[in-house]
């Protein structure tokens, strides 16, 4: 199916008499019925005939089934929040005594979920290096359930050899997981590489206004099924009608949101990628990217976001440059329209990163919608300022 049809058509219309052009809400938490059959029969399939909003509700389940088919998936369930997303995913798969793998440095709350939660419910994890996908392979135990992938990563956009870590993992028959909320599905998609679960945080190019906090998890049926009768309902973290109408909206323009970011980072990375007052430049498709090959096999474009290291190594520096930018406001997500920095010396003491005082220059950008030019004068200015 192609975007088109997705982003415009699918989903739309079935269950209605007449058309509208836009889907209707239904903001309402329960359904109701002419006869006890009818009732009897929602509740057999509470997931897809809609009974009580916490299981199926109609305007949601058009944005799953959009979502399910940009991944490539069977099914598609939304949740309030990426993080809801990712631990319904997580621990749908795991119980006491079984071992995780996971990338070193994903989302933050993601590394939380699976060192600190999991190991209160007795689940053992191990975290390798997102690079490398051989020593991922290597860190699998006869009790591993899960490898979870970031690919690419937070922060560093390091890359794993999906195709490789997926069969390895099929052999085993350990579930992976992958987040895929950087790429986004316009320029990956990992079920066509063999991945069994992909997470979104869909607060950020899904949603893309930054108006709300949103996640998704797209996998087969009987995964789907699984996580639907246990985790889903039972923590109930929801999106609710009205924000997955916002989301179908936002799905329209998906597309041509991801051409803009792609082609002003792309004039954003060109610009820093040798500017004297800048160390180094992670960006997937920044000339100096150390994963080039991964990077052609998997990923169709890049998205808005890249980090840079300030020659000055002092906090003063950081804090000058940041404090001097005007168009790109200090903020922590990404996605939506607006530009944003993120400098990593504000999050030391709550993310724990490694070696901190080597996170005192290094900032985050997402580049967003706005015009690129300014976009880069903006930068070229703060940087003059140091
Ligand atoms: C933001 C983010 C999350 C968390 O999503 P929320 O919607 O904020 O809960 C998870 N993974 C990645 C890669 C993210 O950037």
């Amino acid at each position: 199916m192609n975007f088109d049809e997705i982003f415009f058509q699918l989903g739309e219309g079935e269950s209605f008499n007449d058309l509208p052009g836009s889907p209707p809400l239904f903001q309402t938490s329960n359904f109701t019925f002419k006869t006890m059959a009818d009732m009897a029969a929602s509740l057999k399939q509470e997931d897809k005939i809609p009974f009580y909003t916490r299981g199926a509700n109609p305007t949601t389940r058009i944005l799953q089934q959009k979502l399910a088919a940009l991944e490539g998936t069977d099914e598609a369930l939304v949740f309030a929040s990426g993080s809801a997303a990712i631990t319904a995913a997580v621990v749908s798969q795991v119980k006491s005594g079984d071992h995780v793998v996971c990338v070193d440095n994903p989302y933050g709350w993601t590394k939380k979920l699976i060192s600190e939660i999991l190991n209160r419910f007795g689940v053992e994890s191990s975290f390798v290096k997102a690079s490398d996908s051989q020593g991922i392979i290597s860190a699998v135990r006869s009790n591993t359930k899960i490898i979870f992938m970031e690919s690419p990563n937070s922060w560093t956009y390091e890359m794993q050899d999906i195709e490789m870590i997926t069969e390895f993992a099929k052999s085993k028959s350990i579930t992976t997981i992958l987040d895929n909320s950087c790429a986004s599905p316009i320029y990956q998609q990992p079920a066509r590489h063999g991945v069994d679960i992909i997470v979104h945080s869909a607060s950020k190019y899904l949603s893309g206004h930054a108006d709300m906090v949103a996640g998704v998890v797209c996998t087969s049926k009987a995964i789907y099924q699984q996580i639907f009768k246990n985790e889903y309902m039972t923590f109930g973290g929801i999106l609710s009608p009205f924000e997955s109408w916002l989301m179908i909206r936002s799905l329209r323009t998906l597309e041509m949101r991801m051409e803009r970011v792609s082609r002003n980072a792309h004039m954003v990375a060109e610009f820093l990628e040798n500017h004297p007052k800048i160390d180094q430049l992670l960006y997937t498709h920044a000339r100096g990217f150390n994963q080039p090959t991964l990077r052609d096999k998997y990923l169709r474009g890049a998205g808005g976001l890249m980090t840079i290291d300030l020659a000055a190594d002092n906090f003063e520096a950081t804090e000058k440059f940041c404090n001097s930018l005007k168009r790109f406001k200090l903020g922590c997500s990404w996605g939506g329209f607006e530009s944003l920095a993120f400098p990593a010396a504000t999050t030391v003491s709550s993310l724990n990163y490694d070696k901190p005082n080597t996170m005192i220059n290094r900032i985050r950008l997402y580049v967003g919608l706005e015009n690129g030019q300014l976009l880069i004068d903006d930068l070229s200015d703060a940087l003059s300022s140091i």
